[in-house]
């Protein structure tokens, strides 16, 4: 069989890259060739950028309820096609089939929901201070919005900026990870099966550099949208600023679970076990710190440790496997100096640590056992940097204010986790933890689509998407005044 070559699309018509240079996909659970995909460069993201300013003078004035039923019927279409959705995603990114089917589903929701906006986009009115004259704060789109998306939420994470910049009249260039392209491929396939005009959303492929890179030096680019990691977030930032862009940054976490001395054990080695080692520990609201009280300590890692060894890894696709591969050789590379990191901290590996080497169609797999380590302490680097990988380190605390205080003392701000049966302990966590997202009683992963997703600190610059707050990134407030008094009426002056 031959291997298929996909193409950009960028003005309703797909296209080579200029220069008719490619880079390959692959399935990192068995290396298989999944694909060749235009390797972009500059020109080709202008071209991109062109299409996008062009279609929005004529996007803006779609009246948002008739934008919304696109996404409505965007929705559908992801419905009907999730099974497939969910399989090509699991063979480019190695997540489990399950998960790769959540993934689509929060797209799916955010197609509703933001198709409902389309309703809705509400703007506000307050009374004014003079006779005869109203006021009314409106939303307007922003214009151009340039998306930068990684590879962990292949679908997920492209609504997630798309449909809400969509439904209020922006248009859109995506830019997916260089390791996910076939994801975005088929959504965009289907946003325009529903009926969205050409040139509102254009697709291109690439890396970072050229690519990504050309993106961000766009004139004509009115917000830069971007998830990926902290160092790449902050290139990001600066060039924006140097332009001065908008800019939303999705960036790093380094989520942890509490379990204080009077939580459930059993409900929180699930916990545990869903947040650290679900996809493989490569979510943005992975759990990567176990803060546990003296007091259960030994207890609650007899029930853990046991259950982590018996996770099966292998290929996604087969339901019985319940941890995937990393996606690519630098990211396992990079897990692996984190296990040699830890011990020469001289934290304590109990179990994992070690790449693991699986037979037959698998042994060209990016696999990595689930890791534990103990005795770890607060400054440590495997305590404080973002491994992004199934590698979890156990802190051990012997209060609630300790275990607050090493929760919040990190430089990233994304979700926590408090297991506690003692409403007063819950309610004091609730005031003192700094994260944009805490969990009572259950893991730190599994945000709903409805509420603000982001965080505090280095996670982000302030930004959170999903929910109403999602539509502030892509909206302009823009207030009117009506006088129709008849006379000059000055505000705010005394006469
Ligand atoms: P990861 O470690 O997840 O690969 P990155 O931050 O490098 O994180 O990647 C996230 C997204 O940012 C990807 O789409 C990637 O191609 C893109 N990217 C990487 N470097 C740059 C850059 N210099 N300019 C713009 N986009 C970039």
């Amino acid at each position: 069989m031959t291997t298929p070559v996909f193409q950009n699309y960028i003005d309703g018509t797909w296209q080579p890259a200029h220069n008719g240079q490619t880079f390959p996909n692959h399935n990192p659970a068995t290396g298989e060739l999944l694909g060749h995909f235009p390797l972009s460069a500059a020109s080709d993201v202008t071209a991109a950028v062109s299409a996008a300013r062009a279609a929005f003078e004529t996007w803006r004035l779609v009246p948002a309820p008739k934008r919304g039923e696109i996404l409505y019927r965007v929705g559908e279409l992801m419905t009907r096609h999730k099974e497939e959705l969910a399989r090509s995603m699991t063979r480019e990114m190695g997540k489990v089939l399950q998960e790769a089917r959540g993934d689509v589903q929060e797209g799916i929701d955010m197609a509703y929901y933001m198709g409902g906006e389309g309703r809705r986009l509400a703007g506000y009115t307050v009374p004014v201070e003079l006779p005869n004259k109203t006021g009314i704060a409106l939303r307007d789109p922003v214009g151009v919005v340039a998306c930068i998306t990684p590879w962990n939420f292949p679908i997920a994470i492209p609504t997630w900026k798309m449909f809400p910049a969509l439904v209020a009249g922006n248009t859109v260039v995506l830019k997916p990870a260089e390791d996910t392209p076939l994801s975005a491929l088929c959504l965009v396939e289907l946003l325009y099966e529903a009926g969205l005009p050409r040139g509102v959303v254009n697709l291109v492929f690439g890396p970072g550099k050229p690519t990504g890179e050309a993106l961000l030096q766009q004139s004509h680019v009115d917000i830069i949208s971007f998830t990926g990691s902290t160092e790449t977030g902050r290139h990001v930032a600066v060039e924006a600023a140097r332009m001065l862009k908008r800019v939303s940054l999705e960036l790093g976490g380094k989520n942890a679970v509490i379990v204080m001395d009077d939580a459930d054990l059993d409900l929180a080695v699930e916990g545990i076990l869903w947040s650290a080692y679900g996809t493989t520990g490569q979510r943005c609201t992975a759990c990567s710190r176990l803060i546990v009280h003296r007091a259960v300590q030994e207890k609650l890692l007899a029930k853990l440790v046991p259950r982590m060894q018996s996770l099966r890894l292998g290929n996604g696709l087969d339901e019985d496997v319940d941890v995937g591969p990393i996606i690519n050789a630098k990211q396992l590379a990079k897990v692996h100096n984190y296990t040699a990191l830890g011990q020469a901290e001289g934290a304590t590996l109990v179990t994992g640590g070690a790449v693991a080497h699986l037979a037959g169609e698998l042994a060209g797999g990016n696999f990595y056992e689930p890791t534990l380590f103990t005795g770890v302490q607060p400054e440590m680097r495997i305590a404080q940097e973002e491994i992004f990988g199934p590698t979890l380190s156990v802190l051990t605390i012997d209060s609630l204010a300790e275990a607050i205080q090493v929760n919040n003392n990190t430089k990233y701000g994304l979700s926590s986790a408090i297991y506690t049966q003692n409403i007063n302990a819950a309610q004091r966590a609730t005031r003192d933890i700094t994260t944009g997202i805490l969990y009572i009683n259950a893991g730190t992963t599994g945000a709903e689509i409805q509420f603000p997703f982001g965080g505090t600190r280095g996670t982000g610059n302030g930004h959170r998407e999903a929910g109403i707050a999602g539509l502030d990134v892509f909206t302009e407030w823009k207030v009117v005044y009506t006088d129709y008094s008849g006379k000059l009426q000055k505000a705010q002056i005394e006469e």
